[in-house]
């Protein structure tokens, strides 16, 4: 074993990973590994065989894990890869394992910006790449200038954003690569952050369930309209299926009261899709990533 192999810690089999998705749900990942540093993990990728599933995640906040688990390797940066360096000329080096929050209240330090909207997303910045995270106006590839990538041979690769299709909470790129670190450029001498994170904070407090598990908003914004409208004129504030709970503070968030399963939340999921889709002819789309296998599936 060289000093860079994953210790048996870093390794766990038939990991819940309803402890590691902010839902609180979603059965076992066959292995599940958290690494220590970014050369551990290109050395533990190398030696997985080329037909094992892998399946990159950083903190869970957008995933609805089914309850029979993941199949493969689930790799979860967000306890490594987490430097955050400022490289001058305004622009950020961020790994992919760093809070987006930590991104936010260190850039406001450094008086660089806009970053601000980041304080409220609960993911990495790797969950924020692969879905240009935004909110009240930003959006993650709006400042990336590139990005470091890992294949699934554990080489790594610089691209340019030139090689990404960025679009609303969606991101395509060539396939089988996932992030281990971005650089951004913002602009310097960039003041006021601080008050404006407070704001954005607590205007989310004021209109968002943040105490309860979710997974923030389920469903994209269709085009010229909120989701969250729709389904409130829909009649489904406070809707259940089992644990699962159309959020009766905000419409397009779906809350675990405890005891609910992946199921019940899928279940959920579908119900509210079919009614808008009756009530208004609107076919929403999912913002939330759906993996994993049902219960009693083996896959
Ligand atoms: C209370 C709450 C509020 C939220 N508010 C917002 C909001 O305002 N705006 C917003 O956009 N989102 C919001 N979200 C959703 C979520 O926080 C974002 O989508 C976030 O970017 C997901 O990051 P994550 O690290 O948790 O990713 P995960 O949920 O772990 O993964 C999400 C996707 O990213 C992929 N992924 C993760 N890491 C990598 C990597 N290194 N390389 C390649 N792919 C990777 C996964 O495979 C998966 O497809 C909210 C969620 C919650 C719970």
């Amino acid at each position: 074993m060289t000093g860079t192999m994953p210790t048996v810690d870093a390794i766990r089999h038939n990991e819940p990973m309803s402890k590691h998705t902010t839902w609180r749900v979603g059965g076992p990942a066959d292995v599940y590994y958290s690494p220590r540093c970014r050369d551990e993990l290109l050395e533990f990728v190398r030696t997985l065989d080329a037909d094992t599933p892998v399946y990159w995640i950083g903190l869970g906040s957008n995933l609805l894990v089914r309850d029979g688990g993941i199949r493969g390797v689930v790799i979860a940066t967000g306890q490594a890869l987490n430097g955050l360096r400022n490289l001058g000329g305004g622009v950020v080096e961020a790994e992919a394992g760093v809070p987006c929050t930590v991104v936010a209240r260190q850039c406001s330090r450094w008086h660089l910006g806009p970053a601000e909207f980041f304080a409220g997303i609960p993911g990495t910045v790797g969950g924020a790449l692969r879905m240009n995270a935004g909110a009240f106006g930003g959006e993650t590839w709006e400042r990336v200038t590139e990005v470091d990538v890992a294949d699934r041979h554990g080489n790594v690769r610089t691209r340019d954003r030139g090689a990404f299709e960025v679009g609303y909470r969606d991101v395509r790129g060539p396939v089988e690569e996932w992030f281990l670190a971005a650089r951004f450029q913002f602009n310097e001498h960039y003041e006021a952050a601080a008050d404006r994170i407070r704001t954005l904070v607590s205007e989310r407090q004021a209109r968002q369930p943040l105490g309860l598990p979710s997974c923030g908003s389920v469903f994209r914004n269709p085009p010229g309209d909120h989701a969250a409208r729709l389904i409130e004129a829909a009649g489904l504030k406070g809707a259940r299926e089992g644990g699962a709970e159309v959020s009766p503070k905000h419409a397009n968030f779906i809350i675990n009261t405890g005891g609910a399963t992946a199921a019940d939340i899928e279940t959920l999921i579908e119900r509210v899709r079919a009614t808008v889709r009756q009530v208004h002819g609107v076919a929403l789309q999912l913002e939330v990533k759906i993996v994993g296998e049902p219960a009693g599936d083996p896959g």
